[in-house]
C-alpha cells in the first residue's frame, strides 16, 4: 500500500477497515474536515473484503454457531487469513474488533490511538465472531456503547472519525479541542452566539461582558454543575485516572 506522507512529512493515520460491506465506507467519513484531511492526506482509508477471504466457490464467510442456536457466526479460518493479509498492509496498527463486549470508547481511548500510527478495524456481523480469532490474533474489543448494533460498520465509522478529528491540521482551531467535553474531564458548558436577544431569551449578561477571567470562572461553574448533574461518574473516574 502506498504510504502517503502527510503535509507536514509525518506519514497518513491509516484506518483500515475488514468488513462485509466495504461499500459502506467512506460514506460520512468523507465530508466537512475530515474529507479534506483525506484529501490532505493527513489521514488514509482502506477496506478489505472479508469475503475475499472466503470459503469454497460461494466464498462462504459464516457457520452455525457450535452448540446450537440463533444466527450465525463468522469463521476462524475465514478472518484469521483476512487479519493476516491486514497485518501486512498495516504492521504497526493495532488490531482492533468493534463488540459490544469491549472496553468503552472513551476521549482518551481515542487520544491514544490517534497518537499512534492508526487502527485495523474488523467489522462483526451476525452473532459475531469465532472467538479463537479474538485469542489467537490478540484482538482488542473496543465497544461504542451499551446497546447493540446490526454491524461493527458505524461502530468502526464513529471510532475512526473520533480519532481522526484529533490528528493535528483537521480541525481548524486547535483551541476549540481544549475545553470540549471530557477533554478536561467536565462536560461543556452552554454555548451561544448571535443574535443577543431570540424569543424573549437572552445571552447571559457575563458572557458580553468582556470580562475574560470572569467568563472562564462561570464556564468552569457550568461544567462542573452540568456533570454534577447529569454524568456523576465522570466526576469520580477524573479523580481516580491520569
Ligand atoms: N451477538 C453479539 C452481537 C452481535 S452484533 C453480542 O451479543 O455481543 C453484530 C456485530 O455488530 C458485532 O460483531 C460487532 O462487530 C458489531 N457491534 C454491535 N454492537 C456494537 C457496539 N455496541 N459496539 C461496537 N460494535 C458493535
Amino acid at each position: 500500500m502506498p504510504h502517503f506522507p502527510a503535509n507536514d512529512g509525518r506519514p497518513a493515520w491509516q484506518a483500515l477497515v475488514l468488513t462485509l460491506f466495504p461499500e459502506m465506507f467512506p460514506g460520512p467519513l468523507d465530508v466537512s474536515l475530515l474529507g479534506q484531511a483525506r484529501a490532505a492526506n493527513i489521514w488514509s482509508l482502506d477496506t478489505l473484503q472479508i469475503r475475499d477471504f472466503g470459503l469454497g466457490r460461494h466464498r462462504q464467510v459464516d457457520d452455525t454457531p457450535a452448540g446450537g442456536g440463533a444466527g450465525m457466526v463468522l469463521r476462524a479460518d475465514v478472518l484469521g487469513p483476512a487479519l493476516d493479509h491486514a497485518k501486512s498492509i498495516s504492521p504497526d496498527a493495532p488490531l482492533i474488533y468493534l463488540s459490544p463486549r469491549g472496553t468503552p470508547l472513551t476521549q482518551s481511548l481515542a487520544r491514544d490511538l490517534s497518537e499512534g500510527p492508526g487502527v485495523t478495524l474488523l467489522a462483526g456481523r451476525f452473532e459475531g465472531i469465532d472467538q479463537r480469532v479474538i485469542d489467537a490474533r490478540g484482538l482488542k474489543e473496543i465497544s461504542i456503547g451499551d446497546y447493540v448494533l446490526a454491524g461493527g460498520e458505524l461502530a468502526a465509522m464513529v471510532l475512526i472519525e473520533a480519532c481522526v478529528r484529533l490528528l493535528p491540521g483537521v480541525l481548524g482551531a486547535a483551541e476549540s479541542l481544549a475545553s470540549e467535553s471530557f477533554e478536561t474531564g467536565l462536560l461543556e458548558y452552554p454555548q451561544y452566539t448571535k443574535p443577543r436577544d431570540w424569543e424573549g431569551l437572552s445571552i447571559p449578561d457575563i458572557l458580553l461582558s468582556g470580562d475574560h477571567k470572569k467568563v472562564a470562572e462561570w464556564r468552569r461553574r457550568q461544567s462542573e454543575q452540568l456533570t454534577a448533574g447529569r454524568r456523576p461518574d465522570l466526576l469520580r473516574t477524573t479523580r481516580t485516572s491520569k
